[in-house]
């Protein structure tokens, strides 16, 4: 048996072993005898050299001008154009989902390194009329510093890339910690900028665990910014860990995205939408359709249809062309998945298919769980409440168009949701009265687009928002300038009475 591959933390512009000397497993979720590669558990003295190269690096960084920052994140583009393939195929490995979406997950990578890539030659500040004669007013974005980004395994290089691509336009240099189980992907994404020659500690990659690697930078003193994508749970602690040194925090959570489909709906529109956005990624999406508001006059042949519908996905592996969904990303998820499905039991929803593990053949060899449906359910049950972050969809009868909104709105988190009706006036209606940062109509939950903003409200974000140009906003702090050319003092406020 070949040994397994080695993978190494990017430090200061070179590929080294954690000063631990120790590692970690990357395993392969679709079959758990496969091991990926070993990469470094590393410690906070990692993270530690990580920040001081990022700071280092900062001093001339910010001085290159923002195109020619730009002319780098072109070619790092081109690189993942190329690579594309090859890197869709590692991170189907790495983290189950199947090709189409790996191919999908490389290809936001693409798009969010060459939007970002041409905001350097914009980066538009505001030109305003001062109230004084012969003074001048206006505003520039400037860097922050060292970032530091902190990101989970379900888009593995597609979420490093809406971190790092906009910090390095904006002149800020980075240090990340991707998640555990899927490094390989953000391993891959770096060597595309080092490939593309990104300077020598402008991007720096720690690989390990959540406290020890992930805690070190939310502390560390020179660290100014932090971006995490995770849960709910994690990204408390993350804002609590960055409020002693004030660091500027973006936190993209938990979801619990609810589809409304209303009786004048296109039902096979509907149903294709519940199917895609319930079980794309295994239902791994913080922008899953997790729950289904369904109008009372349709009800009973939509759960029927889309019963049948999720009963027939191929369950497998995502490197066959002919599978619909992946294996689970690892067997703790599953047991959470598991757990869930007992407690919807136990809460008297009623399950129309799925809620067990899969096994036998090539099952056994990996985490996979059947396509779940929990029918009946009330809105406030435990499954219709949490994330759950796996294959089940739960659906919920409703009256009319003003409950349907009621039910969708009545949870803490606020990401994405989506409307099915071909009324104009409800879907006006909709897009006004519906609480999260995405709203769809006439398509699933899932589906952001790089060059708009993303992100949610209540207990799913902070304010912020990721991609797009609103993404500057976070990784840069508005300068005002006056520039004074009358040869005299002026006092604002007072002069000009
Ligand atoms: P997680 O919160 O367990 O881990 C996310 C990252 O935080 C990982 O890199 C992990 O190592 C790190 N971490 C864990 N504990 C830490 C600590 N104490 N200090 C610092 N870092 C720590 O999440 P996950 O299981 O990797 O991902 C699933 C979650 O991510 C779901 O809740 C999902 O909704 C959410 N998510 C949200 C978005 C979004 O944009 N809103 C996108 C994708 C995923």
């Amino acid at each position: 048996m070949a040994p397994p591959k080695i993978y190494k933390n990017y430090i200061n512009g070179e590929w080294v072993d954690s000063v631990s000397h120790e590692s970690f497993e990357n395993l392969n979720p679709t079959n758990r005898e496969k091991l990926i590669g070993l990469f470094p558990h590393s410690t906070p003295e990692d993270v530690n050299r990580a920040v001081e190269a990022a700071r280092e690096a900062q001093k001339s960084w910010r001085l290159l001008p923002a195109p020619k920052r730009g002319e780098i994140l072109y070619r790092a583009a081109r690189q993942l154009l190329e690579r594309k393939e090859e890197f869709s195929e590692q991170m189907t490995a790495e983290m189950g989902k199947v090709l189409a979406e790996t191919r999908g997950d490389v290809q936001e990578a693409i798009d969010m390194t060459f939007y970002m890539a041409g905001e350097g030659r914009r980066q538009f500040g505001q030109t305003t009329p001062s109230e004084l004669v012969n003074k001048f007013a206006m505003t520039v974005r400037s860097p922050l510093g060292v970032c530091g980004m902190i990101t989970p395994w379900n888009f593995p290089m597609a979420i490093p890339s809406w971190k790092i691509m906009p910090a390095l336009i904006c002149g800020n240099t980075v240090v990340i910690k991707p998640a555990q189980d899927t490094p390989l992907s953000t391993y891959n994404l770096v060597s595309a900028l080092e490939e593309a020659g990104v300077p020598r500690g402008v991007v720096n990659l720690v690989c390990g665990f959540g406290r020890e690697v992930g805690g070190q930078l939310i502390g560390h003193p020179s660290v100014r910014a932090v971006s995490f994508t995770g849960s709910t749970e994690v990204g408390r602690a993350v804002s609590q860990g960055c409020a002693p040194t004030f660091k500027r925090v973006c936190l993209e959570m938990g979801g619990k995205n609810a589809m409304v489909v209303m009786e004048d709906a296109n039902l096979e529109l509907a149903l294709d939408g519940a199917v895609w956005g319930g079980f794309g990624t295994t239902g791994q999406r913080c922008t899953a359709t997790s729950r289904i508001a369904v109008h009372k006059d349709i009800y009973r042949q939509f759960s029927e249809i889309l019963s049948e519908r999720a009963r027939a996905l191929h369950v497998g592996d995502g490197m066959d062309a002919s599978v619909q969904m992946g294996p689970l990303i690892n067997e703790n998820q599953l047991k959470t998945v598991d757990g869930y499905v007992e407690i919807g039991k136990g809460e008297g929803a009623k399950l129309l298919t799925g809620g067990h593990r899969l096994t036998g053949g090539d099952y056994d060899k990996g985490s996979f769980y059947a396509p779940t449906i929990f029918g009946d359910c009330d809105p406030k049950m435990r499954i219709i409440q949490e994330e759950i972050f796996g294959p089940v969809v739960s659906l919920i009868p409703v009256n009319n168009f003003e409950h349907a909104l009621e039910v969708a709105n009545d949870v803490v988190y606020g990401l994405s949701s989506a409307i099915y009706t071909r009324d104009v006036n409800r879907a006006f209606q909709a897009m006004r009265d519906l609480e999260t940062g995405i709203v769809y109509v006439n398509a699933p939950t899932i589906g952001a687009e790089t060059h708009l903003p993303f992100g949610g409200i209540k207990q799913t974000g902070n304010g912020h928002r990721e991609a797009a140009v609103t993404a500057l906003d976070f990784y840069s702090e508005w300068k005002t300038l006056y520039i004074d050319y009358s040869d005299r003092l002026q006092r604002a406020q007072i002069d000009n009475q």
